[in-house]
């Protein structure tokens, strides 16, 4: 059995463990990063990223090729069919990326990765984590294989079931939503912009339509019971009943599809010692919005920057006020994805007062410009 130690351990390499192990790379200390799965996933998954995660990654080179490969969608709208209920002003914002930008989540980890192996670090795997402890001075991490690793910090990225949340014995409380969720990646012709994300709150039901590069869109419904794999016939449905109405949109090809629950969660604490808590280990919640993976990736870099002062002699406290802070910011954006679901999944008998009620809201330049700052993560800055 061998031991090592390093500045930190990275447990999980997703979008947000490798985004930590960059930065941290980057500001100078020695990083291992381990992942359980001898190769990364290359599902499409979560496809938005937004404004802020942009800013964020900028010092890090990891902004020019995701904006690169990625399309830029200026436009978000909510519409009930053609008529537009909201049009979210993404162009009018203050920064220098004014636009949602669409890109599998392949993509996305495929970037980040590159970028940490230009910096040196390889992503160790297959290698699973299992057991945590820490004393005063280290955190040890023992391998499947028997092996530790110990570390003066260690970072727990390892996604919705996490062993280092549930090694730290930290709760992780919420519920699950009823409905369930149906993704497709489609080739689609007809009525379906290049330049706008489109969230449709029709009286049959939600569907979102959301271009991506290659000329292939993303449609998400919520349903009551998905199929595990859409088909063609089963998305052309979904559009037909809750899409665009004037210039139908027609479903060509399923690339992609997938299905999954949501659950609405937040770890009790963020951290524990010299444990830290950052992405799906530290919260999950409903996709409205597109929140998840962007706020991962800001628990990552802040957890980084955090853990690179600590470790350069500032005080422990940092990441007192790091975990606090990263916990406030995830309630309220927990908070925002649960109204967005529970205004989209609202019984079919008030859809038509709640399109009207939107309609008006829609009217006033404050609702429009607070979604804009909130879902663009800028308001977070
Ligand atoms: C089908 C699907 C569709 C989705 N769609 C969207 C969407 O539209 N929008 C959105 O925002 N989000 C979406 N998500 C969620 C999004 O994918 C996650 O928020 C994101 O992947 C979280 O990143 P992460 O790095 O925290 O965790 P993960 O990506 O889950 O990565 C965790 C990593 O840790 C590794 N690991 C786990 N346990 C151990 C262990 N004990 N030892 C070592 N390694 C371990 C795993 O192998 C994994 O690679 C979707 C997810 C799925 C599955």
């Amino acid at each position: 059995m061998t031991t090592e130690i390093a500045d930190v351990l990275i447990v999980g390499a997703g979008p947000v463990g490798l985004t930590a192990a960059v930065v941290l790379t980057q500001l100078g200390h020695d990083v291992v990063i381990v992942d359980s799965q001898a190769e990364g996933a290359n599902t499409s998954r979560a496809a938005v990223v937004h404004p802020h995660t942009l800013e964020l990654l900028e010092p890090y080179g990891v902004t020019r090729p995701l904006v690169g490969r990625g399309l830029h969608t200026p436009d978000f709208t909510i519409r009930d069919r053609d008529k537009v209920l909201i049009a979210v002003p993404f162009d009018r914002l203050p920064t220098a990326y004014p636009y949602t930008l669409m890109i599998s989540q392949a993509d996305t980890e495929k970037f980040i990765l590159h970028r940490l192996t230009e910096l040196g670090v390889a992503v160790r795997r297959p290698v699973e984590v299992t057991a945590v402890v820490q004393d005063a001075e280290l955190v040890t991490a023992t391998l499947s294989d028997g092996e530790r690793i110990r570390a003066r910090y260690l970072i727990g990225a390892d996604g919705l079931h996490s062993t280092v949340r549930e090694q730290a014995g930290i709760g992780f409380a919420g519920g699950s939503y009823a409905e369930s969720f149906s993704l497709a990646d489609v080739r689609v012709s007809g009525g379906v912009p290049k330049d706008e994300v489109i969230l449709y709150f029709s009286p049959a039901g939600l569907v979102v339509v959301a271009p991506l590069p290659d000329e292939m869109y993303r449609i998400v419904a919520t349903v009551d019971e998905a199929p595990p794999e859409p088909d063609v016939a089963f998305v052309q449905r979904l559009l037909d009943e809750r899409g665009p109405k004037a210039r139908p949109a027609v479903v060509e090809e399923v690339v992609w599809g997938s299905r999954f629950r949501v659950h609405h969660r937040i770890a009790d604490r963020f951290r524990d010692g010299r444990i830290l808590l950052a992405g799906d280990a530290a919260h999950v919640h409903s996709p409205a919005g597109g929140q998840g993976m962007n706020l991962g990736i800001e628990d990552a870099v802040t957890a980084a920057t955090a853990l690179s002062r600590v470790l350069r002699g500032e005080s422990p406290e940092l990441l007192d006020e790091h975990a606090a802070a990263r916990r406030g910011t995830t309630e309220a954006v927990v908070s925002i994805a649960g109204r967005l679901t529970s205004l989209a999944t609202m019984p079919a008998a008030v859809r038509p007062i709640r399109n009207t009620a939107m309609r008006l809201a829609g009217k006033t330049a404050l609702v429009r410009n607070k979604l804009a700052w909130r879902l663009s993560g800028l308001d977070r800055r």
